[in-house]
């Protein structure tokens, strides 16, 4: 069946205890299909879409967040980003293939992930860092809610070639809460979820199946989407990094500068005339005036 592109946010009311469930499925394949991933990447991408979709939804917040794995092992880079409007892009790196039945920790070697909050009005984003020494992403991200935000956490995390899920709950700091054991009894019955049942049943039926017995506010489900937008201004940026002679070199061997959008595989051709509009705009308008 297929699963609606989505994120469900939720509250135990009389727990202090939110929670939030992404399902993706369109959204993995438009992040992959240029790419040809092996179905381990492929996992690991939709793991890492799904945790940067929901650590989106904890923050009230204008702009895109960012989780970027920078391994030190066979897999080299995985990058997944989730703008507050759950528009979502990813990418991965790695050594093809990755060892068979390796962990997290065993494929990352001593990594660090590194993640980065981007609000679209300020200049500099909020970043937080965790290693990479964990079993799995959930388990990562997990551990990062604990140790810098202080909020217990709970993140599963399923995945498969064409589709993943993920659900996260959290015990919010203010704690009135008179049921002691709430948060005991929630991770529990998350844990009860199989990964069967997170890729093939419909969202709301996951949530009523697992916390049936207790008093659910389930919010308007937001849509989730590929968005790749501004992929030609982080190009341009790149390319002003690049040592110019050799730029100029490859547009005089070959007439132009190609570079391929890794996230959505579009491809920007620059020229000589192109070249010096992006690499050197000022002295660009300085010669038009002349003229
Ligand atoms: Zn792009």
């Amino acid at each position: 069946m297929a699963l609606v592109d989505a994120i469900h946010r939720f509250t135990f009311e009389e727990l202090a205890i939110r929670g939030a469930l992404v399902q993706l499925q369109g959204v993995l394949k438009q992040t992959s299909e240029h790419a040809q991933y092996p179905a381990d990447v492929q996992s690991l991408l939709g793991q890492a879409l799904c945790a940067s979709a929901l650590m989106s939804s904890t923050i009230k917040y204008d702009g895109s967040l960012t989780l970027q794995v920078q391994g030190q092992g066979a897999l080299r880079l995985l990058l997944a980003q989730s703008t507050n409007q759950y528009g979502l892009r990813g990418m991965a790196r790695f050594d093809d293939p990755l060892p068979a039945d390796a962990s997290f920790a065993q494929l990352t070697g001593q990594g660090r992930t590194l993640i980065n909050i981007q609000a679209n009005k300020q200049a500099r984003p909020w970043q937080g860092v965790i290693d990479t020494n964990y079993p799995s992403v959930a388990a990562m991200i997990q551990a990062y809610f604990v140790q810098s935000e202080q909020l217990d956490t709970q993140l599963t995390l399923f995945a498969n070639e064409t589709a993943c899920f993920g659900l996260l709950l959290q015990k919010l700091p203010d704690e009135n809460s008179d049921d002691a054991d709430g948060w005991d009894r929630l991770t529990q019955l998350a844990q009860t979820l199989t990964e069967d049942e997170a890729l093939s049943l419909p969202a709301a039926e996951i949530i009523n199946r697992l916390f049936h017995e207790e008093t659910v506010r389930i919010y308007e489900p937001k849509p989730a989407s590929f968005s790749c937008n501004n992929c030609g201004e982080r190009v341009e940026a790149m390319l002003r990094q690049v040592d110019r002679a050799e730029l100029d070199q490859l547009v005089a061997d070959t007439g132009k500068v190609e570079v391929t959008c890794e996230f959505c595989a579009k491809t920007f051709s620059y020229d000589a005339v192109d070249l010096a509009k992006v690499c050197d705009p000022t002295t660009v308008s300085a010669s038009s005036r002349v003229q």
